[in-house]
Order: C-alpha cells, then sequence, then structure tokens
C-alpha cells in the first residue's frame, strides 16, 4: 500500500485512518489497531512538525504485510532531516522550544510496535520503519 499526501495537520487523521483501514484485513484486535495508529499518528506529526518545519511537502507511507502476517511501514518526509538519531530517540528530547512538545514521539512509536529504525539525512529527510 503506497500514499503521499502534503504535510497539513488535517492529513493526520486521514493518515491514521487510512493505515488502520489497510491492516483490517488482518482481523487485528482493537488494542492492535489502536497502537498502530498511534505509532503512525506520532510518525506523521513530526514529518508535519519537525520534517516540514517552516513549510508544506510531501509525506509517503507504504505498508506492507508480510506471509506471517506481520506489518511493516515506512512513514516518509523529504524534510530537514535530523542531525542526530540518538539523541533525537532519547525520551524528553526535543527541539521544540515552545514548551508545546514532550520529546516522547519516538519512545511512544517503540513502545506501541515491535521494531522501530529511523533513518535520516540532514537536509535530505527522514524514514521511520514500523514494524508490528
Ligand atoms: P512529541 O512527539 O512528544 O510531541 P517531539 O516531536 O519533539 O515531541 P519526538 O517525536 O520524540 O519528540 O522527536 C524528537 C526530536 O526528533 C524532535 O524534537 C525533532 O527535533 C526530531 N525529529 C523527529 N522527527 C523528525 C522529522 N521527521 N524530521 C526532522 N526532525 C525530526
Ligand atoms: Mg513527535
Amino acid at each position: 500500500m503506497k500514499l503521499a499526501f502534503e504535510s497539513r495537520s488535517q492529513n493526520e487523521s486521514f493518515a491514521r485512518v487510512a493505515v488502520a483501514a489497510f491492516i483490517a484485513q488482518l482481523d487485528p484486535t482493537v488494542e492492535e489497531i489502536s497502537d498502530i495508529k498511534t505509532a503512525v499518528s506520532e510518525a506523521v506529526t513530526n514529518c508535519v512538525v519537525h520534517g516540514y518545519k517552516d513549510c508544506i511537502g510531501k509525506i509517503y507511507i507504504t505498508a506492507k504485510i508480510y506471509p506471517d502476517n506481520r506489518v511493516r511501514i515506512i512513514i516518509r518526509d523529504a524534510g530537514c532531516g535530523i542531525p542526530d538519531i540518538e539523541r533525537a530517540m532519547e525520551p524528553l528530547y526535543t527541539t521544540c522550544d515552545t514548551g508545546e512538545r514532550a520529546g516522547m514521539g519516538f519512545a511512544v512509536m517503540e513502545a506501541f510496535t515491535d521494531r522501530l529504525q529511523v533513518r535520516s539525512t540532514s537536509g535530505k529527510g527522514t524514514s521511520v520503519y514500523l514494524e508490528k
């Protein structure tokens, strides 16, 4: 499954619901759907508020179901990128200075999925890989 949409905050719920609809074919539990929606939502929000901080850009999501019924979801932006991924993934770390953000997005993604991987290049963009 592939999706491409603009980094507008209204599209966060669209992305979350679209991924949930895609995985519905696996007959997941309510909890599993909720976990995936939460993780996707955090990743997409990051693309909107960090990746494309001062602009609107494209966000891409691909999702694939494997024969063992595992799902892999990739959320990608072509925004500013993350200079230090390890640091960015530490709980409570945030570059937001308005106090609006808790720095918990990656921790939430980690907690609600089985595997989280982040690849990023400064100035080129960020890809988040989620597995459940
Ligand atoms: P919260 O998610 O709790 O609202 P947050 O977004 O700051 O706060 P994380 O989601 O954990 O916390 O992200 C940590 C930091 O990693 C961000 O503050 C930002 O600097 C950087 N970051 C995360 N995703 C991206 C992205 N797609 N592009 C650029 N920087 C990112
Ligand atoms: Mg976040």
